[in-house]
C-alpha cells in the first residue's frame, strides 16, 4: 500500500485533506485543484473512516458512508488521471478511526482497495468525542476528563502499535478545546513515539490546532523533539476541509520543525 517515503516529507506534501465525501466542503475534484494550484507535490486526500465497534454513534455525521468506498476510491483514480503531472502526484488515502474491537477487520478490508496510505487517528474514547464539541466536555468532573485522556492515549497506543498506518494522526487531540492539562499526558504520548518508532512509523505535524482553542499544533514543540530523538519522520498536515486551508500553518510548521532538531 504505502509507497511514500517519510523521511522525503517537506512543505510540498499535504496528505491529510478532507472533501465533502465526509465532513468537508468541497468537492474532491475542488480539492485536487487547488492542491494543484497551491504549488504541492504530493497531495492527499483522507475522508474519514469510521466502524464504530458500539451502538449510537453520530460517526454518520461526519464520516463516509459506508457504503461510498468504491465511488470514492473510482472518483480519486480518475482524477489522479486528469490532474498528475511530473511535479504532481495525487494520493488516495484514508483517516481511518483506531479500535481494538475490530481493528483487523477493518484493516483487512481496506487492503482489497488501491489505496496509498491510512492516517490511523483516535477521535473516540468509549463512546465519548473528544474533538466534537467543547460541550460534550463541560459536564466532566476532572476525574472523568482524566479517564477520557487516559483512554485516548491508550487507544492511540495501540493504532501505532498495529503497524497498519502509514501515519499517526494529531497526536495530541484531546488539547484541542484547552479544557485539559495537556502536560499530564506526556508519558503517555512518549509512550505512543516508543510504539511508532518501533514500527518504523511517521507522525503529522498537524496545524490545525493552531486555530482552535488549544492555539497549539498537535503535537507541540516537546513531542516533536522527543520524536526527533527516536528518529520518526514527521509530515506536515493542516488537516484542511476547504481548499483556503490547504497549507495553513506551513510556514511556522516548518520552522518548528527546525527548532525540534529537523
Ligand atoms: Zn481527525
Ligand atoms: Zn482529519
Amino acid at each position: 500500500m504505502d509507497n511514500l517515503d517519510f523521511a522525503q516529507s517537506s512543505s510540498k506534501w499535504s496528505l491529510h485533506n478532507h472533501s465533502n465525501f465526509s465532513d468537508g466542503a468541497s468537492s474532491l475534484e475542488d480539492m485536487v485543484c487547488a492542491g494543484k494550484a497551491a504549488g504541492l507535490e504530493i497531495f492527499g486526500i483522507s475522508d474519514h473512516w469510521v466502524v464504530p465497534p458500539f451502538e449510537g454513534s453520530d460517526s454518520s455525521e461526519w464520516s463516509m458512508d459506508l457504503s461510498r468506498l468504491d465511488e470514492y476510491v473510482e472518483t480519486l483514480q480518475k482524477l489522479k488521471k486528469e490532474y498528475e503531472t511530473s511535479n504532481f502526484s495525487l494520493k488516495i488515502g484514508l483517516e481511518v478511526d483506531f479500535f481494538f474491537e475490530n481493528i483487523n477487520e477493518v484493516i483487512k478490508n481496506l487492503q482489497t482497495y488501491p489505496l496509498d496510505y491510512l492516517i490511523g487517528s483516535v477521535h473516540y474514547s468509549g463512546k465519548f468525542s473528544v474533538d466534537h464539541d467543547a460541550a460534550d466536555w463541560l459536564p466532566l468532573d476532572e476525574d472523568a476528563k482524566h479517564e477520557v485522556c487516559m483512554e485516548y492515549w491508550k487507544k492511540l497506543e495501540g493504532a501505532a502499535a498495529c503497524g497498519a498506518f502509514s501515519f499517526i494522526g494529531h497526536l495530541d487531540l484531546p488539547k484541542k478545546f484547552a479544557l485539559i492539562d495537556n502536560s499530564r499526558y506526556t508519558p503517555q504520548a512518549i509512550k505512543v513515539l516508543d510504539a511508532v518508532q518501533q514500527n518504523n512509523g511517521c507522525i503529522e505535524l498537524n496545524t490545525a490546532g493552531w486555530y482552535k482553542p488549544c492555539q497549539a499544533p498537535y503535537p507541540d514543540l516537546e513531542l516533536l523533539q522527543e520524536a526527533y530523538k527516536r528518529n520518526i519522520a514527521v509530515t506536515v498536515n493542516a488537516d484542511a476541509h476547504c481548499p483556503e486551508h490547504l497549507t495553513r500553518g506551513f510556514v511556522e510548521a516548518q520552522a518548528l520543525l527546525k527548532q525540534a532538531g529537523y
